[in-house]
C-alpha cells in the first residue's frame, strides 16, 4: 500500500516503513524533513504488510530495489529472523528485534536504532542522565527488547510485565548491567528514578495496575507512546513526575536509521518541534 507521501519513482532512492497497522506512522514526515534538510533525493512510503505476509512484503521491496526499510509493530522479531546478517549492535544486545533494514546488493542487513533513539532523547533532549539511576521498565515486548542494552551505566534495572515469563526472558538476555530483576506489577513497592512505559497500553487508553509509590521525587516518567497523554503519563503527572512521551525517541531512532542509510546525520530538534506542531 502506498499513500499520499509516496513519490513517483524517478530515479530516487526508495525507502519505506513496514507495519500493521501503519496509517498512523509519522515516519514518512520525519524522513521527508530529514531529506529536505540534508538535500537527499529519496522517497519514503508507508507500507501495510499483511500479518502473515511480512517476509513476502520485504522480499518484494528488495526485488524492486528499495534501499532500506524501517520495521514497526508487530514485525520487529520477524524482521530479525529474515535478515541475512546483523549489526554488532543487534547481536550483542541479544534482543532478537530489528527495526532497520539495509539492502546491500539484495541481501538484508538488520540493525536496531530504538535504543540509541531512546537514550539520545532522554539524555540529550530531556537532559536526564541515565548513569547510576534506578530504572523501571514496564513491558517486555519488542520495544523493551530493543532498548534495554542502551541503558548501560544504570545502577539497576527492574522489568515488570503482565506476562511474567517474558520479563524473566528479558532479564536473562541482559549481560552489561549487573543489577537486573523481574517483578510483577503488584510487586512494585519502591520508588524509581526513571520509569519507562514500554507497554502498548497507551494505544488502548488502559491504565496499568501500578502503585503511586514507584514515582520518586524528581523522577522522569517516559512513555514510548506519543501523540496524546496516556493513563500512565496522567498518573505520573498527578504524582509529581517529570513526564515525556516517545516522540523524541521516534525522531532520534529515525535520525540514526537515516544516518545508516545516507551517511548524513540530520539535526533533530527542529524536526521534533515540526512533528509535534502537527499533532
Ligand atoms: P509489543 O506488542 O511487542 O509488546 C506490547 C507490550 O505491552 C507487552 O509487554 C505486553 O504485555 C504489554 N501489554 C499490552 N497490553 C497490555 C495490558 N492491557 N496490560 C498490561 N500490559 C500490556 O509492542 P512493542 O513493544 O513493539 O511496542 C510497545 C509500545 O512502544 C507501543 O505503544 C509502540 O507504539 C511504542 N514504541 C514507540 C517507539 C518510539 O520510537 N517512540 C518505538 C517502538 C515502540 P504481555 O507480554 O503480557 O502481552
Amino acid at each position: 500500500m502506498t499513500d499520499k507521501y509516496a513519490k513517483p519513482f524517478n530515479g530516487l532512492d526508495r525507502y519505506a516503513v513496514v507495519g500493521n497497522p501503519i496509517a498512523h506512522s509519522k515516519s514518512p514526515l520525519i524522513h521527508e524533513a530529514f531529506a529536505k534538510q540534508t538535500n537527499q533525493d529519496i522517497s519514503y512510503e508507508r507500507i501495510l504488510a499483511p500479518l502473515d505476509g511480512f517476509e513476502a512484503t520485504v522480499r518484494g521491496l528488495i526485488a524492486k530495489g528499495y534501499k532500506g526499510a524501517n520495521v514497526t509493530v508487530p514485525f520487529k522479531f520477524e524482521a530479525y529472523k529474515i535478515c541475512d546478517s546483523l549489526t554488532t549492535r543487534v547481536v550483542s544486545s541479544g534482543s532478537g528485534a530489528v527495526n532497520t533494514l539495509i539492502n546491500i546488493d539484495g541481501k538484508i542487513l538488520g540493525d536496531n536504532t530504538d535504543g540509541v533513539g531512546l537514550r539520545s532523547d532522554i539524555e540529550q533532549n530531556l537532559k536526564f542522565p541515565i548513569a547510576d539511576k534506578n530504572i523501571l521498565i514496564l513491558g517486555a515486548g519488542g520495544a523493551a527488547h530493543g532498548v534495554l542494552n542502551s541503558l548501560v551505566g544504570a545502577k539497576s534495572i527492574t522489568i515488570a510485565n503482565r506476562t511474567s515469563e517474558k520479563a524473566l526472558q528479558l532479564v536473562m538476555s541482559i549481560s552489561d548491567i549487573n543489577d537486573v530483576r523481574a517483578k510483577m506489577f503488584d510487586e512494585l513497592d519502591v520508588p524509581y528514578d526513571l520509569i519507562i512505559n514500554a507497554t502498548s497500553t497507551g494505544l488502548t487508553d488502559t491504565a496499568l495496575p501500578i502503585s503511586n509509590i514507584i514515582f520518586a521525587q524528581g523522577c522522569l516518567a517516559y512513555d514510548m507512546m506519543y501523540g496524546r497523554e496516556t493513563p500512565f503519563m496522567r498518573q505520573a503527572r498527578e504524582n509529581g513526575a517529570q513526564v515525556a512521551d516517545g516522540l523524541g525517541m521516534l525522531v532520534e531512532q529515525a535520525a540514526e536509521a537515516f544516518y545508516i542509510w545516507r551517511g548524513v546525520r540530520p539535526e533533530t530538534q527542529s524536526v521534533i518541534q515540526q512533528i509535534r506542531s502537527l499533532a
